[in-house]
């Protein structure tokens, strides 16, 4: 049994048949779709570059050929461990010998007055793209209200549509907790070359919005914007309520050794919600990467399936902003070290964060053969030359 029909729900139906499991497996979600992936929502979904198709993880047939047993709009409302049966918001419980959850994350909402304003777009499911990209299509001005990762593609594909864009991010520059100054700097000026209009170091008070064509805005420091739209991006919190009620040990998400198990050596957890035991950092950490969820799945099925597999990759996710395109690999902390290699101004570049001499994440701009070198790099946990790391004609191997 399989509870959340996202891509690690998907994933992880898809990683027992190929281990040769022909038992019965249920997967279900509570969501319309059948699983898809949400990077495209923010991007060329979005945008209109890629159509509906492309973002499904399997087309509608896969799950007959299959033999998985998807339940589309089926709400999870409980687990009972001790007889080890889910039950659903409607319809008969289902009784399991494993169990697997998959239950992702939501969209963190607006603490302030206005959360609930009809008018303010939030991004998490398809139909959440949808509408923003209805809304697009017809708006002058939006304000964006947080400058993460999601709020900044949202910002790219509404300039793309030629919309003006202002994002309201309290940090000192959107990404500066997880990239550090430098690093960080790039995406703003990126933006604000774009004519996005960055209000940083303060924070939203509140919003108007009344699902019409007029939002206002009001900011700590006093002043207002208006807009057709707000859009808030503000983070994402695990769901992890199930779980929570069901006696499985939850922080910070639900704790699960490196063998995706949780408390219960029956029930294990994959993608956003797990806070996984990471043998190469030596601590548990939970993120929130379309990576995640696409490969811890195949460990977890393996161990539900008898085997004794660990999750050892490192942490991986990527972004594409107007011609910025990224990935990063590795987990860092905001006072790491950062040590460039290429040219920021040319959006053509290595970043590197260090921690002790030695190269714990890297971030590759607009440079697509680096990738393995990089994770070789961080995995070898060598301590480097930063002279020889930040010079472009020294292969990664002999920093
Ligand atoms: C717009 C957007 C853009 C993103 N872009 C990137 C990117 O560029 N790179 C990157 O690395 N990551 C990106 N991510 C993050 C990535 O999509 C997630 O890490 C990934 O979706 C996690 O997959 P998951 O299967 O764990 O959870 P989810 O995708 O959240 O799926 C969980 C499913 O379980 C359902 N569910 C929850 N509770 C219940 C219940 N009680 N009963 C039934 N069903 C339930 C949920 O509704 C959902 O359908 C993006 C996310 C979003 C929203």
């Amino acid at each position: 049994m399989i509870i959340g029909a996202g891509l690690a729900g998907a994933k992880t139906a898809e990683a027992l048949r190929d281990k040769g499991f022909d038992g019965h497996i249920v997967l279900a979600g509570d969501e319309a779709d059948r699983p898809y992936e949400r990077p495209p929502l923010s991007k060329d979904y979005l945008n209109g570059k890629a159509d509906r198709d492309s973002v499904f993880v399997h087309d509608a047939a896969w799950y007959a050929e299959q033999d998985v047993d998807l339940r589309t709009d089926t709400v999870v409302t409980a687990i009972d461990r001790a007889a080890k049966r889910v039950e659903f918001a409607d319809g008969d419980p289902v009784a399991y010998d494993k169990l697997v959850l998959a239950t992702g994350s939501r969209p963190r909402e607006f603490p302030g007055a206005g959360r609930d304003a009809a008018g303010a777009y939030y991004l998490r499911r398809l139909p959440d793209s949808d509408r923003l990209r209805e809304m697009l299509k017809g708006a002058n001005r939006i304000v964006l209200v947080g400058g993460g990762w999601i709020g900044l593609e949202v910002a790219a594909a509404a300039r793309a549509a030629e919309v003006a864009v202002t994002v309201v991010e309290p940090g000192e520059l959107p990404l500066i907790t997880i990239l550090g100054r430098e690093v960080a700097q790039v995406f703003a000026d990126l933006h604000t070359r774009h004519g996005v209009d960055l209000r940083t170091g303060v924070g939203v008070d509140r919003i108007e919005a009344d699902g019409g064509s007029t939002a206002t805005v009001y900011l700590d420091d006093g002043t207002s914007l208006e807009a057709d739209a707000v859009v808030v991006g503000i983070g994402a919190i695990p769901n992890v309520e199930l779980a929570e009620r069901a006696g499985l040990t939850v922080e910070n998400g639900v704790e699960v050794d490196a063998g995706l198990r949780t408390s219960d050596p029956d029930v294990f957890a994959v993608g956003d919600i797990a806070n996984a035991e990471n043998p190469a950092l030596g601590r548990r950490i939970r993120v929130e990467h379309w990576a995640n969820a696409l490969n811890q799945p195949a460990v977890a099925a393996a161990n539900a399936l008898g085997g004794d597999e660990r999750y050892e990759r490192q942490p991986y996710f990527y972004s594409d902003q107007y011609e910025l395109g990224m990935e990063y690999t590795g987990y860092a902390d905001a006072d790491d070290r950062v040590a460039i290699r290429g040219d920021t101004g040319k959006l053509e570049f290595l970043a590197f964060w260090l921690r002790d001499g030695r190269v714990v994440a890297g971030m590759n701009v607009n440079i697509w053969d680096q990738g393995d070198a990089i994770k070789e790099l961080i995995g070898s946990g060598r301590v480097v030359d930063t002279a020889r790391l930040t010079d472009p004609a020294i292969p990664l191997s002999e920093v």
